[in-house]
């Protein structure tokens, strides 16, 4: 073959679609940022947190098939072809009972699927009048960074989502590279820290916090900040030392947004959190005094 028959070949190769695991997809939500909005819950996270209330978001299912007799609608079916396992999930029978879920050792959903950017612009286009605004949530978003940058720019450029107020809701786990991609195309990013202190960070999440303080600062010089939260777990996160150092480092950020405070919850948490004290409403008051004291603008987010 020559090499203009080469060059021919290769520049007929188109290549694959971009996808992404999605968890799920609420077609409504008025507790995930401003406004009526669709929030899209990727599948799988960089952090693995005991107090996390979706933790079958965190993990990949590898077919293991464990869950299938777990599902009382018939839902899930073992599809495997010559020994190789295959786990096969029919929307239309799926009735989001969760049952199945406990039944995942990855935490895992077995209704996660992938999906393509356009197929995802075509469902939010098509809820698009009744909204203000997505949000990308998870697992973690920006995991899937160059998904979720292609999806954006295309939504920005969409006649009937141009409107859409796109939000990230990010642990900040990624490298500043990632957040190039991301940034022209969203208008903000709901950033969580969990801890101050490094090591009192690994333990609360599995992982250190350097690059989410990056992030932060990152997304506060881009003006791209547009919510700082901090999950308030009662004498594991909410020592004196802990909360100076977090109204220091909101103080040193440039710009102003609030700090939303949210209590420590059991729900959904798996059995290691379920030991740990839920956050009372007198602590929440006593730590949004203290960072308000501190000149943090810190409000206490109601519980849902
Ligand atoms: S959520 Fe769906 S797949 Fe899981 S048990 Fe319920 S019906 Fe079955
Ligand atoms: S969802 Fe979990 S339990 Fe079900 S097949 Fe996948 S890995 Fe196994």
């Amino acid at each position: 073959m020559g090499p203009a028959q080469t060059g021919l070949r290769f520049g007929k190769l188109t290549a694959p679609a971009l996808q992404a695991p999605v968890n799920r997809i609420l077609p409504f939500s008025c507790v995930d940022g401003p406004g009526s909005r669709m929030v899209v819950f990727f599948q799988g996270c960089n952090m693995n947190c005991p107090s996390c209330h979706n933790p079958h978001t965190i993990g990949h299912c590898n077919h293991c098939l464990d869950c299938v007799p777990h599902c009382p609608n018939g839902a899930l079916v073992d599809a495997s072809v010559n020994g190789k396992r295959k786990l096969a999930h029919s929307a239309p029978q799926c009735q989001n009972c969760e049952s199945c879920l406990p039944h995942c050792g990855r935490n895992g959903s077995p209704y996660a699927r992938r999906h393509d950017v356009a197929s995802l612009v075509k469902q939010i286009a098509d809820h698009a009048p009744l909204l203000d605004g997505v949000t990308f949530s998870g697992g973690e978003a920006t995991l899937q960074h160059r998904f979720l940058g292609a999806l954006m720019a295309q939504l920005k450029q969409h006649p009937e989502c141009a409107h859409l107020n796109l939000l990230i809701d990010s642990n900040g786990l990624t490298d500043g590279a990632h957040w190039d991609g991301l940034l022209p195309h969203a208008d903000g990013v709901m950033l969580d820290i969990k801890a101050m202190d490094p090591a009192l960070h690994k333990t609360l999440t599995g992982r250190d916090n350097a690059k989410v303080l990056a992030s932060a600062r990152l997304l506060a010089e881009q003006d791209k900040l547009a919510e700082l939260r901090f999950l308030l777990i009662e004498h594991h996160n909410d020592s004196d030392a802990e909360l100076d150092a977090l109204a220091a480092f909101i103080r040193a950020l440039p710009g102003q947004r609030p700090l939303k405070l949210n209590g420590f919850r059991h729900h959904g948490v798996r059995e290691q959190a379920r030991q740990w004290a839920e956050t009372t409403e007198l602590r929440l008051q006593q730590v949004a005094s203290r960072l308000q004291q501190q000149g943090i603008d810190a409000r206490i987010n109601a519980a849902p």
